[in-house]
């Protein structure tokens, strides 16, 4: 859509970063622009102001920018998923393989209620390992996962389709 393409234009791509080979979409030029942040908010709170969404699960760090906002305005609970070691309480965790290593991505275990209808956020959807780690964290808990969320998603790194196989529904404001 105009908007989407509006949004996308702003998205900076950054050529060898953070290694050689890698393009990264680095989406500060969006926060720094107060009309392409409204824009890319409010598509997200049109997609899912009628779809009954109890919590965000937002994942650490550029999921927060987004998942905070949309949850105000849909006027549901916020509720952070976070690296390895930084949540307080109780935690459930799931590690995940990444290119080079592994990662860990944790949650409250009183996060959810059963029954609860989550809607995943993050900023890109790249392999697909970190938001297929946070679905398994809240099914865990019992939440339904309603949908997976992104600005961004690559799909010829497979990521977006390999959630789909899981079961998921994957929705991505620019892609
Ligand atoms: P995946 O687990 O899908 O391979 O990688 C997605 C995760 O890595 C997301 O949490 C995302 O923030 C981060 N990520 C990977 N590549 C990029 C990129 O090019 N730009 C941004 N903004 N985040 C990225």
């Amino acid at each position: 859509s105009i908007y989407s393409d509006y949004i996308k234009s702003v998205i900076r791509t950054v050529p060898d970063w953070p290694q050689p080979g890698v393009n990264f979409r680095d989406i500060t030029p969006v926060l720094q622009n107060s009309a392409a942040f409204r824009k890319l908010i409010d598509s997200f709170v049109h997609r899912y102001q009628e779809m009954e969404i109890d919590a965000i699960a937002a994942i650490d760090a550029r999921g927060f920018i987004i998942g905070a906002p949309l949850a105000y305005e849909l006027g549901c609970s916020f509720v952070p998923v976070r690296k390895k070691g930084k949540l307080p309480f109780k935690t459930i965790s799931e590690t995940y393989t990444l290119e080079y290593g592994e990662s860990t991505v944790e949650l409250h275990s009183d996060a959810f209620r059963e029954g609860d209808r989550i809607l995943v956020m993050d900023d890109l959807i790249a392999t697909g390992g970190t938001m297929l780690a946070a679905c398994k964290l809240i099914e865990r808990t019992g939440g339904i996962v309603v949908e997976t969320a992104a600005i961004i998603d690559l799909p010829e790194l497979g990521g977006s389709a390999k959630i789909r196989e899981e079961g998921h529904s994957v929705f991505a404001a620019c892609s």
